[in-house]
């Protein structure tokens, strides 16, 4: 009979369940590893059983065996049928009060439902965003929770012995009940998407004006000294700089222009359509990628459509460059700002509706390192929400000022992408965004006009109570 000695057990060991469970082992937890081919189990011990103590199960039967109880198992197999597969396994060797935790990136809905199975069986059912890829699973990653209470009581304290830290902080916290932590985890992802969309708009831009990548990858370097400090301007800075060994050019000039995506993206704007929840920017990040991938489309209206006329044989002087490049940092962070208030709005709003009390502070806290969107703006986020309540980021009293400041720029590269041809639909849409929010009155009236008028919807009006409709035939 196998000893119960393991404080944590991880199902799965690619490449992300392997690097968990060898930064768990790093930590000194003693933990249990399963994978369903054996052969991958097997070269975790060889490769890194000098690195902490792995007791390496040959089925699933041991695995729960060799675990201590409350059993807490990191289930970190392919995200949909892999992870319904292995629960569906483990859950008849399991006991009352065992945790299951799916670190994968599942959809919340799944882990809602996820949740109330288990929960059923006396079993506690944690979905956990888990953000920073495989070097942030065995380096720190940053760690979004779901679940119930006493589930983060059990497990709380492993994940956070594992987790990024800033100022002694972890970056893992209990996001709310059953699938906050995923919900969470995909929010994270659109705003990675927006982020990612305006830095290559600002690419784009400066591509436009003339400026070489390596040169680029020196202004990149300069912003990330600043305000703009971020994981993703470093990665982009590096990506810029990177020489093609076949070509001796950039690298990132033989680059296909079609960028993939693997779905986060798509849920987080499914979600907050379904949720009547703005998040234009967001949303224009993920059709951007869609656009690109559309070949046949690019090349049909690529052959019919013309570009401005104006925009040929524009020149800047090397003052009038120098603004453009500035211009371009201040929109590439109202756009950011923007794109950080869209999803935590639609955290909040999904908060309010599933009952989940997520604090949006917390939130904020927990990016701040190991994920891939980690920002020194982070911190100034998370400030703000604790200084403050606040119903939109935009409102906080240091970026309501960073915005007056940068919105002169912000008008200036979208007005003159827009006339040299340039498409900046992240840029465009978080600046629609801002003046949609700010607006004295909006043109909606005329649109609660027309729908009264073909459908009989009824309007409210601005000097009276209750709906009201006219007869619009009247005088026909
Ligand atoms: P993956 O390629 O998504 O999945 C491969 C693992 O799943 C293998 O261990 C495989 O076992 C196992 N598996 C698949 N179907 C199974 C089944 N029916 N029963 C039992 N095991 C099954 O692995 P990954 O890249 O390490 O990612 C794991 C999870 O982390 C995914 O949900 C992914 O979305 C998420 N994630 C990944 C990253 C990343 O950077 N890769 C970042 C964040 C989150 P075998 O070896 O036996 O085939």
């Amino acid at each position: 009979v196998q000893e119960a000695t393991a404080a944590v057990g991880v199902v799965g060991m690619a490449v992300m369940g392997r690097n968990l469970a060898r930064n768990l082992a790093r930590h000194g937890h003693v933990v249990a590893i399963f994978n369903r081919s054996t052969a991958r189990t097997d070269e975790v011990v060889v490769a890194h059983g000098h690195e902490g103590t792995f007791v390496a199960a040959p089925d699933l039967t041991s695995f729960v065996a060799s675990l201590a109880r409350p059993r807490r198992i990191i289930v970190m197999v392919q995200a949909g049928a892999g992870t319904d597969a292995v629960i569906d396994q483990l859950v008849p060797l399991l006991e009352e009060g065992d945790i299951v935790v799916d670190g994968g990136n599942a959809h919340y809905v799944d882990t809602r439902r996820r949740e109330e199975a288990l929960r059923a069986h006396g079993l506690h059912f944690v979905g956990a965003g888990i953000s920073g890829g495989e070097v942030g699973a065995l380096e720190g990653p940053s760690i979004m929770p779901g679940g119930s209470l006493e589930a983060y009581a059990a497990l709380g304290p492993i994940l956070e012995s594992i987790a990024a830290v800033v100022d002694g902080e972890p970056c893992c916290a209990h996001m709310g009940p059953d699938g906050a932590g995923h919900f969470v985890k995909m929010v994270h992802n659109g705003i990675e998407y927006a982020d990612m969309q305006f830095i290559a708009e600002a690419y784009d831009l400066l591509r436009g004006a003339g400026i070489e990548p390596e040169a680029m990858a020196g202004i990149f370097r300069t912003w990330n000294e600043g305000d703009l400090d971020s994981y993703l301007i470093e990665v982009t800075a590096e990506v810029l700089s990177q020489r093609d060994a076949r070509t001796g050019g950039a690298l990132v000039d033989s680059i296909v222009d079609a960028a993939g995506q693997k779905g986060t993206g798509s849920w987080t704007v499914q979600a907050a359509l379904e949720l009547g929840v703005p998040v234009n920017a967001i949303a224009e990040s993920v059709f951007a990628r869609a656009s690109s991938s559309h070949p046949e489309l690019r090349a049909a209206a690529r052959a019919a459509l013309d570009g401005p006329v104006a925009a040929a044989g524009t020149t800047r002087t090397p003052a009038d460059l120098e603004t453009f490049v500035e211009d371009v940092r201040q929109t590439l962070w109202s756009a950011k700002v923007v794109a950080y208030a869209q999803g935590l709005h639609l955290i909040r709003v999904a908060s309010q509706t599933y009952g989940w009390d997520v604090d949006i502070e917390t939130v904020a806290r927990i990016w701040r390192a190991g994920c891939i969107i980690r920002a020194r703006l982070l911190e100034r986020i998370r400030g703000e929400y604790a200084a403050n309540d606040l119903i939109t980021l935009l409102e906080a009293p240091s970026i309501r000022e960073g915005l007056a400041g940068t919105q002169d720029s912000w008008r200036r590269v979208v007005g003159a992408a827009a006339q040299a041809g340039v498409p900046v639909p992240g840029f465009a849409a978080s600046l629609a965004y801002y003046d949609t929010l700010r607006a004295e009155r909006l043109p909606a009236a005329l649109i609660q006009g027309q729908r009264d008028y073909f459908g009989a919807h009824t309007y409210r009006r601005t000097d009276d109570d209750g709906s009201f409709h006219t007869d619009w035939s009247g005088d026909r």
